[in-house]
């Protein structure tokens, strides 16, 4: 008979692991408390437009790819994707913009005829980030950090040896800052802290991993936005017999003394050989499993930061923008300070723009743009919020017609506003953070949820909110991992 396995959130975590769980035998439920899946990759359709409400960044498709080959399926069938040829552009408050090309060449190229920085300069630092990339991804990314088998094995053991290479006792700006002549280099380089979260003045400098997956790797898109990828995602995963109970909250889950025993949802009662929880870990101690040494545990590092998103319907297109653009704060500082000490949002924030409709002409009207404008925002501790975003909303609009020399105001014709505390009811992630813990902190790597539960034999963790932490591929990551320990099983 098939082992029966019981997943809690079908977000891309909960879907990886459904897919590769019935790749190898399982046979697969998925409980999810919404009525689509998806998580943290969502999406709107309103007055036209649609919105991509999540992640806009997608970096290693072939970790998506993947999980089609795994089942036997072509993924061109299913799920297709474009590359980029620049990844963002930049823009500077004394009117300096900058195209990340995802070319290498061309973006050291660019870099030091907007900055003056050295090509070499900007060469080098790349190939270092592929070196991080080389020396920690088996060990950090792929595998889990917290099985015996992995600690002494050859991948380990070479990180260890070249330990001196990884950074992990300066911070990120630190490392940056030192490498980097250009303070405009700096900022543009200390920005992918945020990519999971965190502060680049409290980061480590192993987190300098990250431009290496967008200029050496490649940034991409897919054809038809970014909840195409969850739509793939459950086709594949239902054309493996996967059942999906939508509108399905898991109330409670209850364990004996090593394992358990029965998932209580709806009302009802779903007993399964084995669990694997794809909600936000921390949430999942509190509210679920509600087991008081684990949550002490897991209260301890610091949750990522959380957005405010406001998603304009805006009638007009503007040429100078890309997909996605950049708007820099001119106190990066400061900005995370506020962020992270502060718990508030700073009144001249970073500036995020994506434009989805540049990419699919369908997800606005001819001649309008969906615009998704996000600032960084700190995970919800209880501020007052409508005071914070209306704050924030102005302050948005003015750097924006500053920078960008607009009136931007006139050509809103519709809103919502996506919050840390709207982020928290729709997915219970902890606080609304976006990436779970942050890794403001030299041991962060190590402070996150293994993927499985020491004490409870048939309890499993997949998503961002464990090892090896959030953002798509990280969450791909985490189902693997997943497989890998109940394989066989
Ligand atoms: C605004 C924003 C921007 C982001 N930008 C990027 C980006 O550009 N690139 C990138 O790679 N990543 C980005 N991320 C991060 C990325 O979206 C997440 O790391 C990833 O989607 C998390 O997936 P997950 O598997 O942890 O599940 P989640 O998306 O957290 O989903 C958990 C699922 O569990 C369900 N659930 C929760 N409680 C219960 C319950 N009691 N019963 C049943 N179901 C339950 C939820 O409804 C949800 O569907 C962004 C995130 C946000 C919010």
């Amino acid at each position: 008979m098939q082992n029966h396995v019981g997943i809690i959130g079908a977000g891309i975590g909960g879907l990886a692991a459904a897919i590769r769980l019935a790749s190898v035998g399982f046979r697969v439920t998925v409980l999810e408390k919404n009525e689509r899946a998806g998580g943290k990759v969502g999406e709107l359709r309103e007055d036209g437009y649609r919105f991509d409400t999540g992640p806009t960044v997608f970096t290693m498709p072939e970790l998506i790819n993947e999980l089609f080959l795994k089942a036997g399926k072509d993924p061109s069938e299913y799920f297709s994707f474009q590359s980029l040829e620049q990844s963002c552009r930049y823009f500077y408050e004394d009117g300096t913009t900058i195209d990340a090309y995802s070319d290498q060449r061309l973006f050291a190229e660019e870099l030091a005829a907007k900055t003056g920085e050295s090509k070499e300069n900007v060469r080098h630092f790349l190939e270092k980030s592929k070196n991080l990339y080389d020396l920690t991804a088996n060990v950090f990314v792929f595998n889990s950090i917290h099985d015996p088998k992995n600690v002494w094995n050859k991948d380990s053991l070479k990180a260890l040896m070249h330990f001196h290479k990884l950074d992990a006792f300066k911070t990120m700006h630190e490392v940056n800052q030192k490498w980097f002549s250009s303070e405009k280099v700096v900022q543009l380089f200390d920005r992918y802290a945020t990519y999971n979260g965190s502060s680049p003045y409290r980061a480590p400098g192993t987190l300098n991993i990250i431009p290496h997956l967008e200029h050496n790797m490649g940034v991409y898109f897919p054809v038809n936005g970014m909840y195409s990828i969850v739509e793939a995602l459950q086709k594949l995963a239902e054309s493996l017999d996967v059942e999906f109970l939508f509108n399905t909250p898991v109330e409670r889950v209850e364990a004996g003394n090593k394992e358990v025993k029965k998932v209580i949802a709806n009302n009802g009662e779903y007993r399964f050989d084995y669990v694997v929880n794809d909600s936000d870990v921390h949430y999942f101690y509190s509210n679920l499993l509600k087991d008081q040494k684990f949550l002490r545990k897991s209260l301890k590092p610091e949750k990522s930061s959380s957005a405010v998103i406001f998603l304009w319907g805006v009638m007009n297109s503007f040429s100078d923008l890309n997909l996605h653009n950049i708007l820099f704060s001119e106190d990066y500082r400061s900005e995370f300070h506020h962020l992270f000490n502060r718990k508030l949002i700073y009144h001249d924030p970073t500036v995020y723009i994506f434009i989805g409709s540049k990419a699919v002409s369908g997800d606005a009207p001819l001649g309008s743009e969906n615009w998704y404008v996000m600032i960084n925002a700190p995970e919800n501790t209880g501020q007052n919020w409508s005071k914070l975003i209306n704050n924030a909303r102005k302050n948005v609009v003015l750097k924006i017609n500053r920078m960008l020399g607009i009136d931007i105001e006139q050509f809103i014709a519709s809103e919502r506003v996506i919050c840390p505390v709207t982020i928290e009811e729709n997915t219970s992630s902890w606080h609304g953070s976006l990436y779970g813990n942050s890794s403001n902190g030299k041991f962060a790597a190590f402070n996150r949820h293994p993927n499985f539960s020491k004490k409870y034999k048939n309890l499993f963790f997949t998503g961002g909110s464990v090892h090896p932490g959030g953002g798509i591929p990280l969450c791909l990551a985490s189902a693997k991992i997943v497989e890998d320990k109940m394989k066989g099983r």
